[in-house]
């Protein structure tokens, strides 16, 4: 938290009133500030809604449980004030009431106008609303994450607190690669569960870590980790997609020689399309190529249940996305999230993608975007503008040679032995799948392969599987018309094919 506290620090010197301090930990932060005060020689007032507390003379000032009688008593006495800092904590939950903000206002007026001499007002809470009432006199402060060498010496910190071994260089790496991204508490939290059972850290932490950072993920609110299982291997067809991948994936690889040589970090990928055509298994296999996590984030909850929160949601998860780079963020079902901007959309989703396309424009960190959709029509304009992404990709049902590939692949997942008998009618197969996408025909493997074992059959044949894709309504039996209209929507965008 170097950044933060040189911040916090700067702004008290400089006499600001109100610093908003947008954070969920506390204790790390706490202490950061319980530094910073004590290098001004400030003391310090703390209101954690139960009571008010100066730490200075190790004393309560008062049972103040409520914001508005402790402001109250700070503004009748300014003398308690001076050379303090004084810390608010949960303020989010106060900030719509009238009798707070004018509270807050008189004393950041206060301070301005000297009557309070060194005194700076430090609200600690999630970001929430701000009042425009209040605007002119807070500073908003974002403590960062921990830095790949702050998590490397709280780990070795850890190690020899405990009398434990310290981990070889490739697996310290990786523990930091996955610890990226998570507040100091947490982290603290993670190493002291993984110490616990036997006294080390070693490989066999690695899945609990995981685990670990992948629930405090999901806990942000929009964020997944996905568990990456698909490799290139597991995409039939898509093969100037893929070769594109690859080569993002070698800059990605190298990305400090590639800079040197003036190549710009990759910003991502739109893969438009079909469903069921393989584009979240790209996205998949792109994050096992670059050998980076893979994120996801998930705008139908974005602007579901918490849209009144969705603005610092967003902003949160972009902020935790960063501070987890070198990674994949793969946003799924764009259209979701974006449509009808400009065309009666509501307000908080136009700034909403106002802030993402901002982000994407001056995207500097090794996150690469993988955004999917399939109704590009509903997307806004603007994000389809060349410069947002590297390049626009659209991918459409498999063509024969595809559809070779993705029997071969599901077959060869779940029944080896038999993938060389079914090759001899492989071509038929083919041929009846005009029209199937790639999730039908993976499908049509696993009925068929049901039916074999419910017959009794000690082998999976090329009839089952003819017999599965008689009882299979393909995505152009079911879709049609729209399939058409779709492919033609991406033709005249100029989108690049995915496939050759
Ligand atoms: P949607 O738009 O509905 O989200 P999608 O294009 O993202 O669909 P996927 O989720 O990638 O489709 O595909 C569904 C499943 O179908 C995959 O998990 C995979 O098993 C299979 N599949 C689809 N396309 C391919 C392909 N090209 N090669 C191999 N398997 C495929």
């Amino acid at each position: 938290m170097s950044k933060f506290k040189e911040k916090l620090e700067q702004y008290m010197d400089a006499g600001l009133p109100l610093i908003y301090v947008d954070t969920l930990d506390y204790g790390a932060v706490m202490k950061t500030i319980q530094v910073s005060a004590d290098r001004a020689r400030r003391g310090l007032i703390i209101w954690d809604q139960r009571r008010m507390r100066d730490l200075q003379d190790n004393i309560n000032v008062e049972e103040k449980e409520s914001i508005d009688s402790a402001i109250d008593t700070l503004l009748t006495d300014h003398s308690n004030l001076k050379n303090k800092l004084v810390v608010i904590e949960d303020v989010h939950f106060f900030l719509n009431k009238p009798e707070v903000i004018s509270r807050l206002r008189e004393i950041a007026n206060d301070i301005n106008e000297g009557k309070i001499e060194d005194c700076t007002i430090i609200l600690l809470a999630p970001l929430g609303d701000i009042p425009k009432e209040l605007e002119n006199y807070m500073t908003i402060l974002v403590p960062e994450y921990p830095t790949e060498q702050e998590i490397k010496d709280m780990i070795l910190d850890k190690i020899e607190e405990n009398d434990a071994r310290p981990p070889e260089k490739v697996l310290l790496d990786r523990m930091i690669m996955i610890l990226k991204g998570l507040s100091e508490t947490a982290i603290d939290t993670i190493l002291s569960l993984a110490l616990a059972d036997d006294g080390s850290l070693d490989a066999s932490d690695l899945p609990m870590i995981m685990e670990q950072k992948q629930q405090m993920v999901k806990k942000s609110g929009i964020l997944e980790m996905v568990n990456v299982k698909n490799s290139m291997d597991d995409i039939g067809g898509l093969e100037i997609l893929k070769d594109w991948l690859m080569r993002k994936a070698e800059i990605f690889g190298n990305y400090t020689t590639a800079k040197e040589f003036g190549v710009e970090a990759p910003k991502g990928v739109l893969i438009a399309g079909m469903p069921g055509c393989g584009k979240s298994l790209t996205a998949e296999a792109a994050a096992n190529a670059f050998h980076v996590p893979l994120l996801r984030m998930d705008m139908g909850r974005l602007m579901g249940k918490y849209v009144g929160e969705s603005e610092s949601n967003m902003r949160r998860a972009i902020q935790l996305t960063e501070a987890s780079e070198p990674c994949v963020l793969w946003i799924d079902e764009l259209e979701k999230a974006f449509a009808g901007i400009g065309g009666g959309g509501s307000e908080v989703t136009t700034r909403l993608f106002g802030t993402f396309l901002t982000w994407m424009q001056e995207k500097k960190s090794m996150v690469f975007v993988i955004a999917t959709a399939n109704k590009i029509q509903q997307l806004p304009p603007e994000l389809l503008r060349k410069g947002r992404f590297d390049e626009i990709f659209y991918v459409e049902l498999p063509n024969k040679t595809e559809r070779k590939k993705i029997f071969e692949i599901h077959i060869k997942k779940r029944r080896p032995q038999d993938l060389q008998a079914i090759s001899k009618d492989m071509n038929e197969l083919v041929e009846k799948t005009e029209g199937y996408c790639g999730a039908d025909i993976e499908g049509v493997v696993r009925e068929a392969i049901e039916t074999a074992f419910v017959k009794k059959e000690d082998t999976l044949s090329s009839s089952d599987i003819k017999e599965a894709i008689k009882n299979t309504n393909s995505l152009s039996d079911i879709m049609g018309d729209d399939l058409d209209k779709m492919k033609k929507s991406y033709e005249e965008r100029k989108f690049k094919k995915a496939s050759r």
